[in-house]
């Protein structure tokens, strides 16, 4: 049942697995009729009692429950023993670890709250747990001349009752305590003191929002409208189907409460408010988004003047609601459309797309903004031209110089107007009748119209030597073996932190020549597989770390571990940390550290040491050490020099090595700490060049065929790699070499 149907008004059949009353309206039902029956089994839902009872066991839903015999109590303490067994435990003067010694209590309990009264066939609750006795069989037992509960059960005069009414509180669960009462003993407590504070209480509004009385792993979502229960009910279901994550009862009751307490008509009208914790906000989001997805897709998205990008695979939302002029707003719609798809997606990770979407459309609002200065408010494209652009860049420069946006805003505000007007011109928005009719020619932003971008800084982003050097002694400190192997590795192999994030557990493996190469996938550039040559130190690094993941997770095949797992919702290692946790830890393990001091005596601005900045210190460690700027931009997986050059200072003090070795680094500072002689376990350019181009296509050549401009260069210095001539002319170099590569 799509959305657009159930707005069209179609007669739903369905929900009956949902609702014991199916007298529900359309969108209930046709929320009701994505809920799986079988989740609705696994989380207990009884459609009668509108209430969800959480096995114990669950492992999304489950909750720890007492450890005492017979009692199944939730008990959230680290010792795993309830209040009332405590207490218990006190009254005979035994310890915790003296548990095992506690008697059973006198009844079995299925939780915290009333059961069914003892008298065989009667339905009504007990008063009391010590008796176990229903109000009207207690006044019975009073009334017989009988000494005890067994003579009373045994008793000719003792029959089974029917079932009170249910207590009036909408919420309540329990029945009423006097079959001419309104309240279960409990809100009858509740309402006397609700009174007593407010003798004028509205009592027909306090028992439609009054909560439940609270039970261990049940949650009542009585009281709420049908529309609200199929929300939740979805919303749980989704959580424990794609997020995975576990949903704690009490977190979830006092939710449905709060939900209660504001009458509200639909989960989508709901909003947490800012005083509630991390816990509850989260969930309530999580539960508020998934209701909201429940009925859309791709198709009915594309419709809304706010998109959820979640539903096309993305992350976040992107509104429409700023851009006033009907034919811009309906032209960005199309364009972002057109745009999404062709947006890598990451399966469980987030990616940029909706970012870059979402500041595209905050290009289009500026320029909304500027058209909405007109008489017409920019509303009809056939009479925009020149004059309204030409207003548009004067803006954008003013906003500039008033502080309000960057210099590089502006730029990229100029760019990305540009490259949506042309796409909506490409996608024949502006022909006659289209979105965009007659949009002016001249209403276009050139390429001299985009101000010229600042020449970029020189690279100074890697760390000087002795810091790394200092770095490396305190690597001790880090006590996470996940987190330590994740920093090594930035270190040793200068990866960025995302893609040692994501390395599997059988990311190490060896050459023909046995020495070890780390396989990786450089998402950011979409190249997977690729190969790097690293050090033995670094694979034991790796060993040491795969040893760690197998014996915590020795039941996940191989092939879906990840090297470094995640703490957090990972019962199968299948899921690895991300790079917001590493970068945490990494910044935790450096602010611990005592004040670092350059060469000079002078204190290093910690600042600086962030995890990208090992993917510099990299680069610049194998410049100095003379590797060729086509091998180092090899080893970094750039595809254009340019971006190399970005990463390296050509040093005259430097003096490369005659032939240049790579990746034998004993330590993480190898590379600048050992002395030049030591050759020692080094690698030859030629076999690094060979690890590498085995990926991609070259991976069916028999024999692997070295790039013609990978050929070491024998030259002293490094070329500034901003010639982009060097690629082109291979053979110059091999003729005169220190002629052809001239620093400028
Ligand atoms: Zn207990
Ligand atoms: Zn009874
Ligand atoms: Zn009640």
């Amino acid at each position: 049942m799509s959305a657009a149907a159930v707005r069209a008004g179609a007669v739903v059949v369905g929900g009956v697995h949902v609702f014991a009353d199916t007298r529900i309206d359309r969108h209930a039902a046709a929320i009701a009729a994505v809920i799986d029956p079988a989740f609705l089994a696994e989380a207990g839902w009884d459609p009668t009692r509108k209430v969800l009872s959480f096995d114990p066991e669950h492992p999304l839903l489950g909750r720890p429950v007492c450890r005492a015999a017979g009692c199944s109590t939730s008990a959230q303490a680290a010792s795993r023993i309830c209040f009332s067994c405590c207490r218990r435990l006190a009254e005979r003067g035994l310890g915790e670890d003296e548990i095992a010694s506690l008697p059973p209590r006198a009844r079995q309990r299925t939780g915290r709250g009333p059961d069914t009264c003892v008298v065989d066939g009667c339905r009504r609750e007990w008063e009391s747990a010590s008796s176990g006795l229903c109000r009207a069989h207690a006044d019975q037992l009073r009334a017989l001349p009988v000494t005890d509960v067994e003579e009373f059960l045994a008793h000719r005069q003792t029959r089974p009752l029917p079932p009170c009414a249910p207590c009036a509180v909408a919420a309540c669960t329990r029945q009423r305590r006097h079959p001419d009462g309104l309240y279960c003993g409990a809100h009858q407590q509740r309402l006397r003191n609700a009174l007593a504070c407010d003798p004028h209480l509205d009592e027909t509004r306090w028992r439609a929002v009054e909560p439940a009385i609270g039970r261990g792993g049940e949650v009542s979502l009585r009281g709420l409208a049908p529309l609200v229960v199929a929300e939740l009910l979805v919303g749980l279901q989704q959580r424990c189907r794609i997020n995975a994550v576990k949903t704690d009862d009490a977190v979830l009751r006092a939710l449905c409460n709060d939900v209660r307490h504001r009458q509200v008509s639909s989960l989508t009208h709901y909003d947490p408010g800012d005083d509630r914790d991390l816990e509850f906000t989260g969930l309530a989001n999580c539960l508020i988004g998934h209701a909201r997805r429940a009925l859309s897709s791709p198709e009915t998205e594309v419709a809304q003047d706010e998109w959820d990008l979640t539903v096309f695979g993305h992350h976040g939302t992107v509104s429409f609601t700023g851009i006033s002029q009907t034919w811009l707003r309906e032209s960005a719609k199309r364009w972002a459309a057109d745009d999404l798809p062709k947006r890598r997606v990451r399966p469980g990770r987030r990616t940029s797309a909706g970012l870059t979407v979402r500041h595209h459309i905050g290009c289009l609002v500026r320029l909304s903004e500027s058209l909405c200065m007109r008489d017409d408010r920019g509303e009809h494209p056939a009479a925009l031209g020149r004059a309204d652009m030409e207003a548009f860049l004067h803006r954008l420069a003013y906003l500039e110089s008033v502080g309000q946006i960057s210099g590089d805003a502006r730029i990229r505000a100029c760019r990305e107007v540009r490259a949506v007007l042309a796409r909506i011109r490409a996608m024949g928005l502006t022909r006659p009748g289209g979105l965009a009719a007659g949009l002016g020619e001249d209403f276009v932003i050139g390429q001299a119209d985009v101000p010229a971008e600042p020449e970029p800084a020189e690279p100074n982003r890697d760390l000087p030597p002795e810091i790394m050097r200092q770095l490396c002694t305190h690597l001790d400190e880090l006590t996470s073996p996940v987190m330590r192997t994740g920093i090594e590795l930035a270190i040793d192999t200068g990866r960025r932190p995302e893609e040692i994030c994501e390395l599997d557990y059988d990311c190490l493996t060896r050459d023909d020549d046995g020495q070890p190469v780390l396989i990786y996938d450089n998402h950011k550039a979409n190249r997977p597989a690729r190969r790097l040559p690293i050090g033995e130190q670094t694979a034991a690094v790796i060993l040491a770390q795969q040893q760690r993941v197998r014996a915590r997770y020795p039941h996940t095949p191989v092939g879906e571990l990840k090297l470094l797992p995640t703490d957090r919702r990972n019962p199968g290692g299948r899921r690895a940390v991300t790079g917001f946790s590493l970068a945490f830890a990494h910044r935790i393990w450096v602010d611990r550290m005592p004040v670092l001091h350059t060469a000079d005596g002078v204190e290093y601005d910690k600042a600086k040491i962030v995890l990208y900045a090992y993917r510099h210190s990299y680069a610049q460690r194998h410049a100095d050490a003379g590797v060729p700027v086509e091998v180092l931009r090899e080893l970094l997986s750039h595809r254009k020099l340019e971006t190399t050059s970005g990463y390296y200072r050509v040093r005259d003090a430097v003096r490369p090595a005659r032939q240049p070795h790579l990746a034998a680094s004993p330590s993480a500072v190898g590379f600048r700490a050992r002395p030049p002689r030591s050759r020692r376990g080094r690698r030859p350019v030629r076999r690094v060049r060979r690890t590498i181009q085995r990926q991609g296509r070259r991976r069916c050549l028999p024999v692997p065929v070295p790039l013609r401009r990978l050929r070491p260069l024998r030259h002293r210095r490094l070329l500034p790699a901003r010639s982009a001539c060097l690629p082109r002319r291979p053979a110059a170099h091999q003729r005169t070499p220190a002629r052809g590569h001239r620093p400028r």
